[in-house]
Order: C-alpha cells, then structure tokens, then sequence
C-alpha cells in the first residue's frame, strides 16, 4: 500500500482564500477589518521568520496587522503594559505573544495578561479550560490544523482509536482534547511511556508531536493508518547542508499508511492558517457578529 499524501500547503492556501473572502464580506457589511497584533521579544531567528511570516500572511488575507519587536532586555512590566494597551485597542482583535520569551519574563504571567477574547493561539487558561470542558473557544493552532488535515482522511473521527505522542501544552495535550471531543478513544503517549511502539500500532490516527527526527518507523504502523506528523527537525545532511523531517520516517511509513501528511507541506502552513481562522472569529465574538462561513 503507498499512503495517500494530506497536502497541508493545498488546504492551508484554500483555508486562507476563504479567510481572504470573509474579511471583504466583514468589511463590507459591517465596516470593519479584523486585526492581529504580534510581539516579539528580542531577536530569536526562527522566532523572528515566524513573526514575519506571520505579518505578511495578515496583510495579504486582508487583515491589520500590528507588529511590535522589543529589545531582548525589555523588563516584564514593560511588556504587560504593552499587552494592556492592546487589550484595549478597539482595532486589535488577536494579541499573540510569540514563544519562546527571555528567560527573565514569565511567560504564564504574560499569557494570563491577554484579554481571553483576544487570545487567538489560545493559551489562555480560559481556553484552555473551554476546549477541556469540550465547549466552543480559541482553540489553539496547530492542533486544529492537524484535526482539519486528519478530517480530510476521515470526515467522520468517531470511534478511531487515536494516539497522540507528545504531551506538551502547545500540542499534544490540546490535540488529545480536540480528538476526544470528535468521539476518538485517545491515548496520549510521552517519554516515559512503556512500549511506543505497541501503543503506536494500536491507532488507526496518529498524531506525533515529539520533536525526534524520524523517530516513529514505518513497521511501527497499523496498516492503512492516518498519519499526522507534527514535528519539525532540521537533520545535518554534511557538507554544510541540511533538510527538514518530521518525527515519522516518511519514506517507510508511506508503505503502511492509508494517509501521511509530508514535511515540510503538511501540519507546518496550516498553523497560520488557524491564527487567521482565530482572528476572525476573535474580531466576530468580540463585535457580536456572526461570523461568515469559513
Ligand atoms: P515539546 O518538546 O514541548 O514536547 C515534546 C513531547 O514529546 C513531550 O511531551 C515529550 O514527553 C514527548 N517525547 C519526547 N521524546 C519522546 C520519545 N522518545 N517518546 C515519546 N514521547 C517523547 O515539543 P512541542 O510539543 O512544542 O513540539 C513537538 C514537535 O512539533 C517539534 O518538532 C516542534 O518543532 C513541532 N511543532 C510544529 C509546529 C507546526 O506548526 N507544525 C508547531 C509546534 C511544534 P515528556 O512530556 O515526557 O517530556
């Protein structure tokens, strides 16, 4: 069996055109643009890609975008006035803070600071909260990214053993919610879990979130399984050159799988996707207005 490829860059472009068409319905009917604030503190390259990345995809799904670089030595209480003040702009409708910060700033106090409305990467502990109790809420990005390319395998989830390696808050602990709240029976799996692999060959979807390169083997796999593969690694290829892989070895695990999603062009484009997606139900929910079909 050769895996059916999930193209994450395909549905993320498509995901961002029906963004791109709700903000001209938004604006023309109800006189507004969704706007999106993103905070850099200091100068982390891979933060500073994704900042942006970020920025230019707002713009061009026709949104605001609000872009704030702080020098790395920025005191804490520098940068919860900053998020107050965003808190009240009436234009901003997403705050995002991006992770890591210095070492000097708690990040909990930061994230806790966010207007709940406001917190489209859904951090907060309200969302967090309301995505546990299975209600409606800012659910964060990348694991409803994964959910929409899983759902493209398989409409319907309910009943699919699912597994979820890693349990981190950012993405194994709320894709595990996200899945029980699609009636999956669901196992989180970590780095003490027993046997992985006998875990992993039990699930008809997986999710991996671990941040090992290729760690998760294609003979660990049910057959015809569904494959989401979350992690982004950058392995050394020698003479200066490098390439990205995720945590599944694609090239066998594409021999037993019913459905992948390749990396890079699978979970990676679909996380700003969903940060658009957020915003605009953030800038919505906050003006009481229904939101158009995304
Ligand atoms: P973390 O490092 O925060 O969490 C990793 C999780 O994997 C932990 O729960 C850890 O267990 C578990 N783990 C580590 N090693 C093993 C192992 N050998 N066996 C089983 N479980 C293991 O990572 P993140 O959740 O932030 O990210 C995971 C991956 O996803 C990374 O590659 C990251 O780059 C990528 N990523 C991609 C995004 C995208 O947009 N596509 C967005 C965010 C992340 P324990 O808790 O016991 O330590």
């Amino acid at each position: 069996m050769t895996a059916r490829i999930i193209d994450g860059k395909a549905t993320a472009e498509a995901l961002r055109a029906r963004i791109r068409q709700a903000v001209v319905t938004l604006e023309k009917s109800h006189g507004f643009k969704p706007g999106l604030a993103v905070v850099l503190v200091g100068e982390d390259p891979a933060s500073l890609v994704y900042v942006r990345s970020k920025g230019k995809q707002t713009i061009e799904a026709g949104m605001a975008s609000f872009e704030y670089t702080l020098p790395v030595d920025t005191p804490e209480t520098e940068l919860l006035a900053l998020v107050d003040r965003l808190n009240r702009n009436p234009d901003v409708d997403g705050i995002l803070v991006q992770m890591p910060m210095p070492k000097h700033i708690d990040a909990k106090k930061v994230i806790e600071a966010i207007d709940p409305a406001k917190d489209v990467d859904g951090f907060h502990p309200l969302n967090v909260g309301r995505v546990a109790n299975g209600e409606h809420a800012l659910a964060p990005c990348t694991p409803t990214g994964c959910l929409i390319l899983a759902m493209l395998a398989a409409p319907n989830l309910a009943g699919l053993e699912a597994v979820v390696v890693g349990r981190s808050n950012i993405v194994g602990k709320p894709m595990a919610q996200l899945l029980l709240a699609q009636d999956c029976t669901v196992t989180t799996a970590h780095s003490r879990t027993r046997d992985l692999k006998a875990v992993i060959s039990r699930a008809d979807l997986l999710i991996a979130a671990l941040g090992k390169p290729q760690l998760i083997k294609g003979d660990w796999l049910k057959p015809g399984a569904i494959v989401i593969d979350v992690g982004i690694n950058r392995i050394d290829l020698g003479n200066g050159k490098s390439r990205l892989v995720g945590d599944v070895d694609f090239d066998s695990a594409i021999e037993r799988a019913g459905a992948i999603t390749p990396v890079p062009g699978g979970v990676g484009p679909m996380t700003i996707a969903c940060l658009l997606r957020n915003t605009v139900e953030a800038a919505c929910t906050r003006r009481n207005v229904a939101m158009p079909a995304i």
